[in-house]
């Protein structure tokens, strides 16, 4: 994965590649009450594909099907990943 245009400038633009298929996902900070990172990620090419990613020091969660159902999906691995990058 990697920023085509980071999230900084309020709205990243992210690349998720998986299985050998990348989708792009705009990404934007999600103001939340509990001081975690949240942030909610649309895919570009299926706006209803939209999902909210929240992290906190114990766990992660993401509400696509995946994230609900699994608990585990690529957005909420991204994420984490981008955090240890100090990226978000
Ligand atoms: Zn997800």
């Amino acid at each position: 994965m990697r920023w085509l245009t980071h999230i900084a400038f309020a709205t990243g633009q992210l690349a998720i590649t998986q299985d050998g298929r990348t989708e792009v996902y705009s990404v934007s900070p999600l103001n939340n009450d509990f001081g975690s990172l949240a942030v909610r990620m649309e895919k570009s090419s299926d706006p209803d594909a939209t999902y909210d990613i929240l992290v906190d020091e114990q766990s992660v969660s993401c509400s696509c099907p995946g994230g609900t159902y699994r608990g585990a999906c690529k957005h909420a691995s991204a994420v984490l990943a981008l955090a240890a990058r100090s990226e978000l």
